[in-house]
């Protein structure tokens, strides 16, 4: 019985992962579960789960005297003794310190929140390295990634391809993009998930974000992380050998898969939560080249990654903060964009070396979107 302290446990991908630990219950053990605020539906999964520790960030009155409340609570669940892997999937920046703190102690960090690796991808593998933890990913195209390369040396990959839904906004010409609204940014064709990461998807930011955490969790320089769009979100990703043969996972667009895969790599173990694989059904598959000038999230992202130091933290907090004002109307879809370009105009450069210079950095960007928008 291996322990799993579930990070984020109300989200879209919280959710997700409760139904695999539910089928798989002489495997996996909940031993923790966090939230941010609702504490009606984590008092739900505590009933059906029976955690030995719960966290709720926000206690609105709902919580229990046994349950741990702030910030902190997260942390403390990821580095309980009875929890081998913590997934988090915590949404954004937050999730930094608990990703750190549970490499720190020598567990397996199944991530779906990619924004920690991103900002902080030197800090969490020098955290892996002095702790033994690892970091398994979750997100659908590293994971098929992870799932085409084990076992393999790392020097027979030449390249990777990640492949993009796309998002609502794949074919709209750009005139119909600067009045897209937070509805349609919202209306996702092939995944449903939170709302942030679906304005992500919409922006391409996502792609942007998925770039720099291939680099940091397959130790890939820039030139070799490549992006088509495939719309049908059926092939997960590529991997190219060295010797010009491709491989690729696929399977119809579920998050059950990458989650379960990340608690049992190496291993595959039974399961029935993807529906069976029908060629026919999924045909045709489609590729097509990203429109960079449309999307300019993804070129300023992956140009973060490649500078390397602050400014990939700098991009997602620029990101996460210009989401929020375009979820509340307070900016236009095409403002996200330029919000991060000035944001890593002006702070891109700046020092980055420990936690702490990340997390002011990373105030500091958020600071200057929202001036930017006197907002
Ligand atoms: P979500 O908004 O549905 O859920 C976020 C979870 O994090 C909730 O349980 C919430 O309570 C918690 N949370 C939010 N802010 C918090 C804070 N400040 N402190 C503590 N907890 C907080 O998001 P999601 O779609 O489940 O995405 C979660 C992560 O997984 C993101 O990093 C996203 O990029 C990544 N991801 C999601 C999907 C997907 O299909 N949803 C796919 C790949 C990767
Ligand atoms: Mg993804």
């Amino acid at each position: 019985m291996r322990g799993i302290a579930l990070l984020g446990s109300t989200g879209s991908i919280g959710t997700t992962a409760l139904r695999v630990l539910d089928r798989q219950r002489d495997r996996f053990r909940v031993a923790a579960l966090t939230a941010f605020a609702n504490g009606r539906l984590l008092e739900e999964q505590v009933s059906r789960f029976d955690p030995s520790f719960v966290g709720l960030v926000q206690n609105g009155g709902v919580g229990h005297a046994r349950w741990r409340t702030g910030v902190r609570c997260l942390v403390e669940a990821a580095t309980r003794d009875d929890v081998d892997i913590v997934l988090n999937a915590v949404v954004g920046a937050a999730g930094l310190d608990a990703t750190l703190a549970a490499l720190e102690a020598g567990k397996r960090v199944a991530l779906a929140n990619k924004e920690t690796l991103v900002m902080a991808g030197d800090l969490a593998y020098a955290a892996a390295k002095r702790g033994g933890g690892e970091i398994v990913p979750v997100d659908s195209e590293h994971s098929a990634i992870l799932q085409c390369i084990v076992g393999r040396r790392r020097d027979q990959v030449r390249r990777v391809i990640l492949t993009a839904s796309g998002g609502p906004f794949r074919d709209w010409p750009a005139d119909r993009l600067a009045r897209a609204t937070v509805a349609d940014a919202l209306h996702h064709p092939t995944w449903q998930m939170g709302r942030k990461i679906t304005v992500d998807s919409a922006t391409l930011a996502n792609k942007a974000l998925e770039v720099i955490e291939a680099h940091y969790l397959f130790d890939l320089p820039y030139d070799r992380i490549d992006v088509v769009v495939h719309p049908q979100s059926v092939i997960h990703s590529f991997v190219e050998f060295v010797d010009g043969s491709v491989l690729a996972q696929m399977s119809a667009p579920t998050m059950e898969l990458p989650v379960l895969y990340a608690l049992t790599h190496p291993e595959r173990v039974s399961d029935d939560g993807v529906r069976p694989f029908d060629p026919v059904a999924c045909s045709p598959l489609t590729f097509e080249p990203v429109r960079y000038e449309q999307f300019p999230a993804l070129r300023l992202g992956t140009q973060a990654g490649r500078s390397g130091g602050a400014a990939p933290a700098v991009f997602n907090a620029a990101n996460e903060q210009a989401v929020a004002l375009f979820l509340e109307g307070r900016i236009t879809f095409n403002d996200i964009a330029s919000a991060i370009d000035s944001a890593l105009d002006a702070l891109g450069d700046t020092a980055s070396g420990s936690r702490e210079a990340l997390l002011a950095v990373d105030a500091e960007a958020r600071r200057h979107v929202r001036r930017l928008f006197s907002c």
